[in-house]
């Protein structure tokens, strides 16, 4: 899917959000990368392969390191304003 050279990164590595933006819609809070992830404004992302990222909290500090160890987290995670 990813046309630049050299390669971003894959949907499917950490550092996705490297990738180059193809299509913004701020007034939708969404971008879709050039490697097919969807990142929405509040950190969530959607990947190619339809699972979830949930949104990074800063009351959940372990999710980028269970993320990284290919965890899954459900989207069911709750979601907790910050103080
Ligand atoms: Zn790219």
């Amino acid at each position: 899917m990813c046309q630049h050279k050299p390669s971003c990164p894959s949907a499917h590595r950490p550092d996705r959000d490297a990738a180059r933006i193809v299509a913004s819609h701020p007034e939708q809070g969404w971008n879709l990368l050039c490697n097919g992830a969807i990142v929405f404004d509040d950190s969530g992302e959607l990947l190619p392969d339809g699972s979830v990222i949930a949104p990074l909290s800063p009351l959940l500090p372990a999710l980028p390191a269970l993320e990284a160890s290919g965890t899954r987290i459900p989207v069911s995670v709750p979601v907790l304003a910050a103080a």
